[in-house]
């Protein structure tokens, strides 16, 4: 690019644009949802854009995005999209490639007869999930984050692919409460959490860490110096105070003599009721409503079950336009409780109104 003096950073993102894109940009007049997953976009200019959106399940192979390549190809000379949601848009500007563009997505399938490029993720329905990586590459993860997304998808696809919700429902995943995904602004999220603190391995911790380092990374100031005498020789170690130990796992950020993984305690707790959105009530923080469900993998049964529980009965009674958040605010969160059959208990309805200003967070309730 002109006057760039170094290839760090992404690359300019305009010299990726279709030349349709290019050449309308700043004039587009109007867009619409036609029908799920396809969009209509419409310069003053005249140019019409149609955009089909299709799921993806972020994870893919090399052979699968030769098959995106290759259907940019053949339809949209060379041109794809990829969503911060993990869908797939391919840009066409005309009616007939659009149908035939259509009929091809839809007649690609695995061998086990379900779409690879379901169509949908538009409007009044639920789109692709935001959501980190989990055990495929982080240190932190208490889930996994690729696998239970797959699995709740699954089980959602109808809404995936149809806008019958009364609005739109955005969810999220984040494998550990660092939160890469957008857990705590998200209509329904699902969180990876640790519930022990970590383990301290005194006999190589001041081999492979820096002590001063290990102490300044706790947010809580939970880890003190300490010495310990292994085999008649002393050894620079820590010590972790529980009691302040929230098992964020920035620890073992620094140090891999902290390891916070617990195949027993760790597992996945559900928010709800975020948006960022300022569309009729103002943005709003997720609220902690299932505070643990332990890991299942490969499908997350018990995960599924309360996402689709929680989404159904929102479905059934919020009104046209109300988001999840403002529908339970609407009836109450005691009676979002009760129409979801949530059992409630004393550490459910953390709004992190405390956070602002202390450690800790509130468990806010009104009854
Ligand atoms: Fe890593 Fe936590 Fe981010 Fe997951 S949410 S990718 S575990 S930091
Ligand atoms: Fe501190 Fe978090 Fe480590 Fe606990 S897990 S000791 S709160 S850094």
């Amino acid at each position: 690019m002109e006057n760039r003096i170094t290839d760090i950073g992404p690359p300019y993102y305009a010299q990726f644009f279709p030349p349709v894109i290019k050449k309308n940009y700043g004039k587009w007049k109007s867009h619409e949802i036609i029908e799920p997953g396809v969009l209509k976009y419409t310069s003053e200019t005249g140019d019409v854009v149609y955009v089909v959106r299709v799921g993806t399940p972020r994870l893919a192979t090399t052979d699968y995005i030769r098959e995106v390549c290759e259907i940019a190809d053949k339809y949209c000379d060379g041109y794809v999209r990829w969503t911060t949601r993990n869908n797939i848009e391919f840009h066409v500007t005309d009616e007939e490639t659009l149908r035939a563009l259509k009929e091809d997505l839809k007649s690609r399938k695995h061998p086990g007869g379900s779409y690879k490029f379901p169509i949908g993720g538009t409007g009044a329905g639920v789109t692709n999930i935001v959501h980190t990586q989990g055990w495929v590459h982080c240190h932190t993860p208490a889930i996994d984050a690729s696998g239970i997304v797959k699995a709740v998808m699954d089980d959602l696809i109808d809404y995936f692919e149809s806008m019958t919700l009364p609005a739109q429902v955005r969810i999220a995943l984040a494998c550990c409460l660092n939160m890469c995904g957008a857990v705590h602004c998200s209509d329904i999220a699902i969180l990876g959490i640790h519930r022990k603190p970590p383990l301290i391995e005194d006999d190589r911790l001041e081999y492979v860490c820096e002590i001063p380092l290990v102490l300044a990374s706790c947010p809580t100031g939970a880890i003190k110096p300490a010495t310990v005498e292994i085999d008649g020789k002393k050894k620079k170690t820590v010590r972790v105070q529980e009691s302040r130990c929230m098992f964020c796992g920035n620890c073992y950020t620094m140090c891999p003599a902290m390891p916070i993984a617990d195949g027993e305690g760790d597992g996945v707790a559900i928010l709800v009721g975020g948006k960022i959105s300022n569309r009729v009530s103002a943005p709003k923080f997720s609220k902690l409503v299932i505070p643990y469900i332990p890991n299942e993998p490969p499908r997350w049964e018990t995960t599924v079950k309360w996402v689709r529980k929680i989404l159904e009965t929102y479905a059934k009674h919020a009104r046209k336009y109300e988001r999840v958040g403002e529908w339970a605010e609407r009836i109450g969160w005691e009676r979002f409780f009760e129409l979801c059959e949530i059992p409630f208990s004393s550490k459910t309805m953390d709004d992190y109104r405390l956070a602002y200003d202390t450690y800790r967070t509130s468990m806010h309730f009104r009854f």
